[in-house]
């Protein structure tokens, strides 16, 4: 008898198996909205204009293919540790922030679980959001985290619940970590506004909770980098030791090269120094040291002003596609066709997705009926509807609602 022979299927990925769907589907009229990742304005993967000239830079620079220290590329992680804290952090500019590389956001949030299931004196339970993004509870749990949920999405309103997310925030244990999707939450497309960030962080402050900062999106949210790390800047301006996971996927369009950073907030250098070697020996098992093309990639145009001002304008130009897609379709579904139902939210969630409200008996008919492949919990990504596409999926929508 073979050694896996009691080795049971375990369920696809709820997110990822939407692609398989829709690959096997051969209609013409095809759409993926499943995937979080952005296309252009043909639908296609879009590769920026600042990293192709990156990359030419790199091959004439010819850097060699030697082993990055554990913690990656220095450089790179100083530069994205000032694209999120901001030139007037005060405890990055004491050298008192602990930053590593990272196998992107993913793998920020693995370090940052696995260090605080060693290390963080207090509680070993994380809250997150209901709902968040499918990934963030088998990622804290394997890292050895007790996994628990606080309100956050209202349906009734398809907005926050945010009475929902005081009271469970204030209701949780003291010294419980807490995780915050920095701009963009995925997957509802609905943020706090900066007035409720700032009550977020004084109950955070007076439940003395660790908050942990996921930022997969900054500049996509509202095509400004600063603007969308507003409720990071705040929380630390407002004292608190952060931990945060950042990606470069989504903003750089580096998905595949796996670009990101962790860092957490120390006291001083010396506390950081001693943080620093902890991280170290967290990562030194679980991959040695991170890949170095992307970091290069991110660290040319980070380090650059020309190519650093075009990537701007590049997620500005990305975010912009998303939110023109927004006022469309929801001209479309409230004007044109009429469609039964409120689709105000369409137009006011932000980042790569919007959650639509349409239920799994409706996202199930769509991609039956009209091959539209999304979440079985009714969330599209935005960045996969286009000047081709949004008409049909427009009335396919109407058609699955009425
Ligand atoms: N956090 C959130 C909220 C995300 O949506 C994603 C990407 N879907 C990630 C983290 C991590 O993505 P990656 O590992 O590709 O950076």
């Amino acid at each position: 008898v073979s050694t896996w022979s009691a080795v049971p299927a375990g369920p696809p990925d709820p997110i990822l198996g939407v692609t398989e769907a829709f690959k096997a589907d051969k209609d013409p009229r095809k759409i993926n909205l499943g995937v979080g990742a952005y296309r252009d304005g043909n639908g296609k993967p879009y590769v920026l204009e600042s990293v192709q000239k990156a990359e030419k830079l790199l091959t004439i620079s010819k850097p060699d293919k030697e082993y990055l220290p554990i913690t990656g590329l220095a450089d790179f992680t100083k530069r994205a540790a000032l694209l999120a804290y901001g030139a007037d952090s005060v405890p990055l500019n004491q050298g008192a922030v602990a930053v590593t590389q990272s196998i992107s956001g993913t793998g920020a949030l693995r370090i940052g679980g696995a260090f605080l299931a060693r290390h963080y004196p207090h509680s070993k339970v994380i809250y997150l959001p209901v709902p968040s993004w499918g990934n963030h509870t088998p990622i804290f749990r394997d890292s050895g985290l007790e996994v628990r949920g606080y309100r956050y999405f209202d349906k009734k309103t398809v907005g926050l619940d945010f009475e929902g997310l005081k009271a469970d925030l204030r209701a949780a244990p003291e010294q419980s970590i807490v995780l915050l999707h920095a701009c963009a939450h995925n997957p509802t497309g609905v943020d706090p506004t900066q007035v409720q960030w700032a009550e977020i962080s004084d109950i955070v402050k007076e439940r003395k909770l660790f908050p942990f900062f996921d930022m997969a999106y900054q500049g996509f949210a509202s095509g400004d980098t600063a603007r969308d790390a507003f409720a990071v800047r705040h929380f630390v301006a407002e004292g608190h030791q952060i931990a945060l996971a950042q990606s470069f996927a989504k903003n750089m369009g580096l998905y595949g090269e796996r670009v990101g950073a962790f860092s957490l907030v120390t006291a001083d250098a010396a506390e950081k120094a001693r943080v620093d070697s902890q991280m170290k020996i967290v990562i030194r098992p679980m991959y040695s040291n991170p890949p170095i093309h992307g970091a290069l990639v991110a660290n040319a145009i980070l380090g650059d002003t020309a190519l650093y001002d075009q990537w701007e304008s590049e997620v500005k130009g990305m975010a912009d596609r998303i939110i023109s897609m927004r006022e469309k379709l929801y001209g479309m579904l409230t004007h044109d066709l009429k469609t039964p139902g409120e689709w105000g939210h369409i137009k006011s969630q932000i980042g790569m997705f919007s959650f639509t409200g349409l239920n799994p008996a409706q996202t199930k008919v769509l991609a039956e009926k009209a091959h539209v492949y999304m979440t079985a919990d009714g969330r599209i990504s935005m960045a996969g509807l286009n000047a081709n596409n949004i008409e049909y999926f427009a009335t396919s929508v109407d058609a699955a609602v009425k």
